[in-house]
């Protein structure tokens, strides 16, 4: 559907609608999906990253194993909130960057000490 760059229009359908779309262009995935969701128009989906799907696998939540899992595992306890998903995915992020790398670096980390990984 063309839209004519009118943000505030697409902004007013249903979130899932415009998913929905998104998913249907070819090569736009989940993740970059919910990123154009989430950071270009503002509607309240979590973006699940790698640096999300590793944190979750060694943290000791049973949050599932695929993209739509881990994303229902987060929307289903964070209150729907642009501005707490963006802040959140931020900290995913900046914690993946600085401690929860590939080969994990658990010393200092936040979680250091109730993570799965520590007790490995
Ligand atoms: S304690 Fe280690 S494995 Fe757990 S989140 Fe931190 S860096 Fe990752």
């Amino acid at each position: 559907m063309s839209y004519d760059c009118d943000v505030k229009r697409i902004q007013n359908l249903p979130l899932s609608d415009v998913r929905k779309e998104l998913l249907g262009v070819h090569g736009v995935g989940n993740e970059t999906a919910d990123s154009i969701l989430l950071y270009a128009f503002h509607f309240p989906t979590f973006v699940v990253d790698a640096y999300t799907m590793r944190l979750f696998k060694r943290y000791p939540l049973d949050a599932g194993k695929t993209y739509v899992q881990v994303k229902k595992f987060i929307e289903s306890r964070i209150p729907a909130d642009v501005l707490v998903y963006n802040r959140f995915h931020a900290l995913i992020v900046q914690n993946g960057k600085e401690h929860c790398k590939k080969k994990a670096l658990c010393e200092g980390c936040p979680l250091e000490g109730s993570c799965k990984k520590c007790f490995d």
